[in-house]
C-alpha cells in the first residue's frame, strides 16, 4: 500500500483550473501542471482496503489499489501493466471519466476518496513519455477477419482486443475521423483530439486497418460486410436525441446539442473553417441539467455568448449525501462542472412549455413555468406552481436532454438484429444479437452512457467473438455480475 497514514497525513488535491475568464478564450485543456512530488502524496492517501469498492466500482474492474501503489513507489512500469490489463484508453476515461470509482471509495465515508481518475490519467501520460506504451502487434495472425462498424470508445476498445487476439480487424467509420463521441461530442476543453490521435497511430501499427468516411448500410451494404468478414461489431452508439416535443421547437435558432458541439470539434479540428451556428452575442438556453448541456455552456461562452442560463427540470441536488443516498451508491449531489465554473445561470424545477418566435421564424424566447415535485402512489410527480408563467428571452436555444438510442436508419434490420419489443435498442444475450455472426457493444447496446461502460462493452464483446470465432478464448474478461442487469435476453 501507500504511506501507512497517508489517508490521515495528506489531503485530496487536484490540479489547480485555470482562470474561467483566461480559458474561455481558447478550447485547451483546462488544468495547470501538477508535480510529481503533490502526485505521490494523493497516491500515497490509498489504504488499500482488504474489500477495495474503487474496484467494483469501477466498469472496468481497473485493479485500482495496485495501480495506487505501485505510483507511489514510482514504479511507473509495474503500473501502467496494471492499468492495461483492463484499461485500453487510460488517456481518455483519466481525462473524461466521471469516475464511480472515486463515488465508491472507501475514503470517501468520511473524508475526500482518492483521487483516482487523477492517477489514471498520470499513468498513462507517464507511460507516453517514458516510451512505455509502444506498438505491440500480436505475433501471429489467425486468418480470421471481423468487421467492427463505428469508431468510437466501444468499437475501439472491441477493435484493439480482437486485433491483439490475432484476428483481422478493419474498423468502419462513416466520418472523416476516427473517434465516435470523444471525436464530435466531447469538446478539446475536456479532451485535445491529439490525445485520440496518439493512440490511433499506435493501433494503426500494431495491425488495425481503419477505413473512414464509410458508411456501412449506405456507401457498403451490410450483406457485403456478412458476406466478407468472418464476424461483425456493431458498435454504433446511441445518435437518436430526445426531442422536447414542445410547439415551436422548429424555430431558427434551436438546435440539438449536437448540432453545435459536433460542428464546434470539426472547427477546431481544421474539417470546417466556421461553426455553422454561432453563439456570440446572443443570450442562449440550455435545456438539459446534465454533461451534454455543460458542453454547450462551456462552448456557448468560448464563443462570446451574451448569457448563458442551462433549465432544469429535477429540483436543485443536495449539496451532501442524504441518508437514502448514502456511500457507495453514485452521489445524487449537485455537481458544478468547469464550464459552469465560467458563467452560467441554473434554473432548476421548471418546465419548458413552448417556443416563441417572431415573424421570421426566428426563436425569441421560452415559455417555462416553476414546478413542484411531489410523492404521489409512490412515485415522484410533478405539479404547476400557479402564476408562475412566464417568457425566459433567448436567441439561441440547445436542447440535451439525451438520447433515445441507436439511429432508427435501417442498419439493425439491414443485419437481421431484432430489438427489443417496443423499444429502439436492439436485443442481446452475451453481446451477441439475435444474427449469431452479429455482436453489439456501447451505447447502441446499452442506450446512451459513459465512455468508460463503452471500452468495457468493447472488451467483452470481444471475448464473445473470439470465442465464436476460436471455441475458446484468452482475452481477459470481467465478472459477469458486472453485465447481469444490462442483458436483454434474446428470444
Ligand atoms: C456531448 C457529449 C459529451 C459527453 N461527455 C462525456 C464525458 O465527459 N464522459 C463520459 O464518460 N461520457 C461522455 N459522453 C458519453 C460518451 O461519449 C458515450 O457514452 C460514448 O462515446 C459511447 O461510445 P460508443 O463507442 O458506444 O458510441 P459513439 O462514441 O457514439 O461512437 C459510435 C460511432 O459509430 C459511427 N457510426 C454510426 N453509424 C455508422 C455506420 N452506419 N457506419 C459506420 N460508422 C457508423 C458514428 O459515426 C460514431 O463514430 C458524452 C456524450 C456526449 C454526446
Ligand atoms: S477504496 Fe479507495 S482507499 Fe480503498 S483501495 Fe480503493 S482507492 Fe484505495
Amino acid at each position: 500500500m501507500g504511506a501507512k497514514e497517508g489517508f490521515i497525513q495528506f489531503k485530496r488535491e487536484t490540479p489547480v483550473t485555470r482562470d474561467p475568464q483566461e480559458r474561455i478564450g481558447d478550447y485547451k485543456e483546462i488544468y495547470e501542471p501538477f508535480s510529481g512530488e503533490k502526485l505521490n502524496h494523493q497516491a500515497a492517501r490509498c489504504m488499500d482496503c482488504g474489500v477495495p469498492f474503487c474496484h467494483h466500482g469501477c466498469p472496468l474492474g481497473n485493479v485500482i489499489p495496485e495501480f495506487n501503489d505501485a505510483v507511489y513507489q514510482q514504479e511507473w512500469e509495474q503500473a501502467i501493466r496494471i492499468l492495461k490489463s483492463t484499461n485500453n484508453f487510460p488517456e481518455f476515461t483519466g481525462r473524461i471519466c466521471p469516475a464511480p470509482c472515486e463515488a465508491s471509495c472507501v475514503l470517501g465515508i468520511n473524508k475526500d476518496p482518492v483521487a483516482i481518475e487523477l492517477i489514471e490519467k498520470n499513468i498513462a501520460e507517464k507511460a507516453y513519455e517514458l516510451g512505455l506504451i509502444q506498438a505491440n502487434p500480436p505475433a501471429a495472425r489467425t486468418s480470421k477477419k471481423v468487421a467492427v462498424i463505428g469508431s468510437g470508445p466501444a468499437g475501439l476498445a472491441a477493435a484493439d482486443q480482437l486485433n491483439q487476439a490475432g484476428h483481422e480487424v478493419t474498423l468502419f467509420e462513416k466520418d472523416a475521423k476516427v473517434g465516435g463521441l470523444l471525436r464530435y461530442g466531447i469538446p478539446d476543453f475536456k479532451l485535445e483530439k491529439w490525445v485520440i490521435d496518439r493512440r490511433i497511430e499506435i493501433m494503426e501499427k500494431e495491425g488495425v486497418i481503419f477505413s473512414t468516411q464509410t458508411e456501412i448500410g449506405f456507401n457498403v451494404k451490410a450483406e457485403n460486410i456478412l458476406k466478407n468478414f468472418d464476424a461483425v461489431v456493431l458498435a454504433t452508439g446511441a445518435a437518436q436525441p430526445r426531442g422536447l416535443n414542445i410547439q415551436g421547437d422548429h424555430l431558427k435558432g434551436v438546435h440539438f446539442a449536437m448540432e453545435f458541439l459536433g460542428k464546434q470539434n470539426q472547427v477546431i479540428g481544421g474539417e470546417i473553417p466556421e461553426n455553422p451556428i454561432q453563439a456570440k452575442g446572443k443570450h442562449v438556453l440550455v435545456i438539459g441539467g446534465g454533461d451534454t448541456g455543460s458542453d454547450c455552456i462551456g462552448t456557448s461562452n468560448r464563443h462570446g455568448a451574451a448569457s448563458v442560463t442551462q433549465l432544469e427540470l429535477l429540483p436543485k441536488p443536495p449539496k451532501e449525501r442524504t441518508q437514502v443516498n448514502p456511500w457507495p451508491e453514485w452521489p445524487m449531489t449537485l455537481k458544478t462542472s468547469s464550464s459552469h465554473e465560467e458563467g452560467a445561470e441554473r434554473i432548476f424545477s421548471v418546465l419548458t412549455k413552448e417556443f416563441i418566435g417572431n415573424e421570421k421564424g426566428e426563436v425569441t424566447g421560452l415559455k417555462v413555468a416553476d414546478i413542484e415535485w411531489i410523492e404521489k402512489g409512490g412515485r415522484m410527480t410533478f405539479v404547476e406552481i400557479q402564476g408562475s408563467e412566464r417568457i425566459i428571452p433567448c436567441d439561441l436555444a440547445f436542447i440535451a436532454i439525451g438520447y433515445l438510442g441507436p439511429a432508427q436508419n435501417g442498419l439493425l434490420e439491414a443485419f437481421g438484429v431484432e430489438k427489443i419489443e417496443n423499444q429502439t435498442l436492439p436485443k442481446s444475450k452475451n453481446f451477441q444479437s439475435t444474427n449469431s455472426k452479429v455482436f453489439l457493444a456501447g451505447d447502441m447496446r446499452r442506450g446512451q452512457s459513459l465512455v468508460v461502460w463503452a471500452i468495457s462493452e468493447g472488451r467483452e464483446a470481444a471475448v464473445k467473438v473470439d470465442e465464436f470465432l476460436m471455441g475458446s478464448s484468452s482475452l481477459p474478461r470481467k465478472d459477469e455480475s458486472y453485465f447481469r442487469v444490462d442483458e436483454h435476453i434474446a428470444g
